[in-house]
């Protein structure tokens, strides 16, 4: 059995590896120089692997009743098992999976090390021109003006999330225009996981404050989702953990009309936050404003909040600057940001659409192509950060390479 992955990053090592240890003789086409680029730059060169805590509620997808299918497979407990047998100690994080050397690169290296011991044919800076189905079911694959064919063929191209345009493949021989000359349908491929833009002219000043928040996502009035984390604040937008969570929404709908509440004190109760703050008001008596917030927030925030309310710094805290305190204190709780989009694709870690699950078998055959697997990323599958994006890599690509290695 001659079994081509076309991609060498996480889902395509995978493949090769479950592939070659079924007992076929495995090729990888990689069009970078090297395996596993991106896997390489993963989790801030940490690579999150997977979580402890794996639901398919965590990921986004119009087929998520499908997902438990491919989990049932292969779900955390094999990502830990197949690694550990790679020889990669793991450390658990709050449920966050972690080598636990904290590189990245190493995670990359174990699953080389295995397929090349496997002896997998590793083809580097290779661009596919054409691939075609033959009457007797094998796939002709021209590269490089010579044709070379195969059994099977695994498509594990990922996506077009961390990729600098220039440095993308051509948009008529990616990874979704192989899917599509098969007869699959591509799902808009949009950034996911990714900052948040907005215009409020304001973001300059507070650019690069870092402050815990809970921020909800808003469209005409009813709250689409919420999340909490750390934030950043930038000169475009919001980015950090909580802002990648929501920008699936974003991106996804064409439509826009968003707005982002940010509450910078978050976990206090309502009642708590003006009993909390009147006690301030009447200790800070004789104070002035930039007095009174000074120890609160970030300095950059208190100095926009005073601005937003329409304090002067100097003022004194008194009865006559109350109920613009008031309005103030209702700020830190309420920061409203205009939303405009998402960052674009280079800036993502993930993206969303891509060939719909209805479109491959629970083995990630095909049902338009049989005898073409397809797996990882270019699936319409995109999950929350916490390491279900990997995981989804570990397990589309086990399932497709172990199949397409039967016979
Ligand atoms: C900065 C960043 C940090 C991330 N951190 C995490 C994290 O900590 N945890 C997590 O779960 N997820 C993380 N992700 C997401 C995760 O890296 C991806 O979901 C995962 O790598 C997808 O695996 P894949 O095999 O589908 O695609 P990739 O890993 O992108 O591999 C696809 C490979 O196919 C090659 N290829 C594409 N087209 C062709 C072609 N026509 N011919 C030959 N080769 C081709 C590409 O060069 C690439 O090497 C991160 C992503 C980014 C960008």
């Amino acid at each position: 059995m001659e079994v081509l992955i076309i991609g060498g990053g996480a889902s395509g090592m995978m493949a090769s590896i479950a592939a070659a240890s079924m007992g076929a003789s495995v090729t990888i086409y990689e069009h970078n120089d090297i395996l596993g680029k991106k896997l390489r730059t993963t989790g801030n060169g940490r690579c999150n692997l997977g979580n402890m805590n794996l639901k398919d509620e965590f990921y986004y997808s119009p087929d998520r009743d499908m997902l438990s299918d491919f989990f049932i497979q292969f779900d955390e407990d094999d990502t830990i098992r197949t690694f550990r047998s790679l020889g990669l100690i793991i450390k658990d994080e709050n449920g966050y999976m972690y080598p636990a050397c904290e590189q990245a690169k190493v995670v990359a290296d174990v699953l080389e090390t295995q397929l090349r011991s496997y002896g997998v044919n590793v083809c580097t800076s290779v661009d596919i021109d054409d691939i075609k189905k033959n009457d007797d079911n094998s796939f002709t694959v021209a590269t490089d003006g010579r044709n070379f064919k195969f059994d099977k063929v695994v498509l594990a191209c990922g996506s077009y999330a961390g990729i600098a345009k220039k440095d993308r493949i051509s948009s008529d021989k990616d990874g979704y225009a192989l899917a599509y000359s098969f007869g699959h349908t591509i799902m808009p491929v949009k950034p996911a996981l990714t900052a948040i833009k907005c215009d409020n002219d304001f973001l300059d000043r507070i650019s690069g404050v870092r402050a815990d928040a809970l921020i909800t996502l808003v469209k005409n009035g009813t709250t689409v989702a919420g999340e909490y984390g750390q934030l950043q604040m930038t000169d475009y937008g919001v980015s950090g953990i909580p802002a990648f969570q929501l920008s699936h929404y974003v991106g996804a709908d064409k439509e826009g009309g968003y707005e982002l509440l940010i509450d910078f004190m978050p976990g206090v109760d309502d009642d708590d936050y003006i009993a909390m703050m009147q006690s301030r008001i009447f200790a800070f008596q004789g104070y002035t404003i930039e007095q009174f917030f000074l120890g609160t927030l970030n300095t950059k925030l208190c100095d926009l909040i005073i601005d937003l309310a329409g304090l002067n710094r100097t003022d004194m805290v008194d009865e006559e600057t109350q109920d613009d305190l008031i309005t103030a204190l209702g700020i830190v709780r309420c920061l409203k940001l205009n939303v405009t989009g998402v960052k674009d694709f280079s800036f993502a870690q993930v993206c969303s659409g891509g060939v719909p699950l209805n479109e491959i078998d629970r083995n990630c055959m095909s049902v338009k192509t049989p005898g073409l697997y397809i797996c990882g990323e270019m699936l319409d599958v995109d999950g929350m950060c916490g390491g279900y994006n990997l995981q989804w890599a570990w397990t589309s690509g086990y399932i497709a390479g172990r199949a397409a290695g039967c016979y």
